[in-house]
């Protein structure tokens, strides 16, 4: 499942710190985006998929994986690169080339660990076209293989990608297993994010029979202690540079209804016409929304990266440590903004290290699940007023001074 070859492609782009934001706007869309919270948007709509089966195998509405089949029943691809949690069975997960339906049925849901999607491109057969989905900071990095002419980064006609809030180092899983009496030596028969009803439970099936399951807004608990350094440092959150980004369409009104529901905004023109298409055919269920409407959905997110990612990396950089630098700063940023800072991240210092995630295992999902998520509710609420102040104004300000993107 691993790919056999080289990967020195790759190396160029991970020597720097430098994340060229706004280079890569100029050459993807010919500009700055037009929205600083939600980048460059043709359209913004919620729904999902028409086919039940394939809405309940997704995520949130399964509209990721509808559009992936659409492209390969349509013969506009030959395959998609995507990313499979239980292949081969065990806490990491695997970039995979489906060719077949059923293949890229086998990999809808949500990944929260790293896969190394890019490390596929020299898998990829010359001559042939393929979608692929990605995370923000391997969306941004392909756009620079595709600037670059690298052969196989041009075979990527089609770029999916998941909104992205938090990854989790794979360490999470085996830390949840023990917490939950299952012995080391168990192998994982199979692992799933999002199972069940949407939003799903985390689900673990064991060798030995034994299930692990621990519902979405439990598992929360989990984030500090593994956070990536990618979630904590990356500033896009809707994935700006693919030509659909998707993803949970969270309201009390659709939490009511169940079922699964996406945000789904569209970034190409090409994707559009795709989008457009599906919906004429009634394959996919989408309602227009306003994208005001689609960004309140997520206000705590896109403060957490917009402005946390930015804060956390600025900090790091002036201490003399490696960080992502995107060329770019958030305005406003008050000093109310930079407080609830000091408090989040020193919250993931004190979790982020092996005594905590040591002491976590000792600690029981059905106490501390509960627990987190009073608790996560509560300083939410707290800090709502400071996290959302400025932001539905928010611009971006490039270091030379220019305006990189405004929210109108
Ligand atoms: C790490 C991570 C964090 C997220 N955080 C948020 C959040 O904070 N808020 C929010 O609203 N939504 C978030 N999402 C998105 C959400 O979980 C769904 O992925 C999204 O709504 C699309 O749902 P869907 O049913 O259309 O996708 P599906 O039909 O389930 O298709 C998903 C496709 O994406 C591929 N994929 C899954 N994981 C990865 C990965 N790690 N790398 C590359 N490809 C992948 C799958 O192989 C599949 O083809 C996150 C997703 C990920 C992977």
């Amino acid at each position: 499942m691993f790919s056999s070859k080289s990967t020195d492609f790759l190396k160029p782009y991970f020597l720097s710190n430098k994340v060229p934001y706004l280079d890569i706007y100029h050459f993807h869309y010919g500009r700055p985006p037009e929205n600083a919270l939600m980048g460059n948007v043709i359209a913004s709509r919620v729904g999902h998929a028409d086919d039940e089966r394939v809405r309940r195998a997704g995520a949130s509405g399964g509209v990721m994986t509808a559009v992936l089949l659409h492209l390969l029943e349509t013969g506009r691809i030959d395959g998609a690169v995507v990313a499979r949690q239980d292949v081969p069975a065990s806490p990491s997960a695997a970039a995979v080339i489906a060719t077949t339906r059923g293949e890229i049925m086998a990999a809808a849901q949500s990944v929260y660990v790293p896969v190394s999607i890019l490390e596929r491109l020299p898998d990829l057969e010359p001559g042939k076209n393929y979608a692929m989905t990605a995370l923000p900071e391997e969306a941004i990095l392909l756009r620079q293989l595709q600037r670059d002419r690298y052969a196989p980064a041009l075979q990527i006609k089609w770029l999916l990608g998941p909104y992205t809030g938090t990854a989790l180092k794979p360490g999470a899983i085996r830390c949840l297993l023990r917490a939950s009496g299952v012995r080391d030596s168990d192998v994982i028969k199979s692992l799933k994010w999002r199972a069940g009803e949407w939003p799903g439970y985390l689900e673990i099936v064991m060798a030995s029979g034994k299930v692990v399951r621990s519902k979405k807004v439990y598992y929360n608990f989990l984030i500090p202690f593994f956070i990536t350094r990618g979630s904590l440092f990356s500033m896009d959150f809707t994935n700006e540079f693919c030509d659909l980004a998707v993803g949970d369409a969270w309201s009390p009104v659709f939490e009511r209804l169940g079922g699964g529901h996406s945000v789904v905004l569209t970034r190409g023109v090409e994707m559009e016409k795709i989008i457009l298409e599906m919906r004429a055919a009634g394959k996919l269920r989408l309602e227009d929304i306003e994208l005001s409407r689609a960004s309140e959905m997520h206000g705590h997110m896109l403060d957490f990266k917009k402005r946390g990612g930015y804060i956390r990396s600025r900090v790091l950089r002036r201490l003399g440590f490696a960080a992502p630098d995107y060329g770019v700063r958030p305005v406003p940023l008050p000093l109310s903004r930079w407080l609830v800072e000091a408090v989040v991240s020193s919250l993931f210092l004190c979790c982020g290290n092996r005594v905590a995630r040591k002491f976590l295992e000792f600690v029981p999902e059905a106490v501390i699940g509960p627990v987190f998520n009073r608790l996560r509710l509560a300083w939410k609420a707290f800090s709502k007023p400071t996290k959302r102040k400025g932001l539905a104004n928010l611009r971006m300000i490039a270091e030379s001074g220019l305006d990189a993107g405004k929210n109108p």
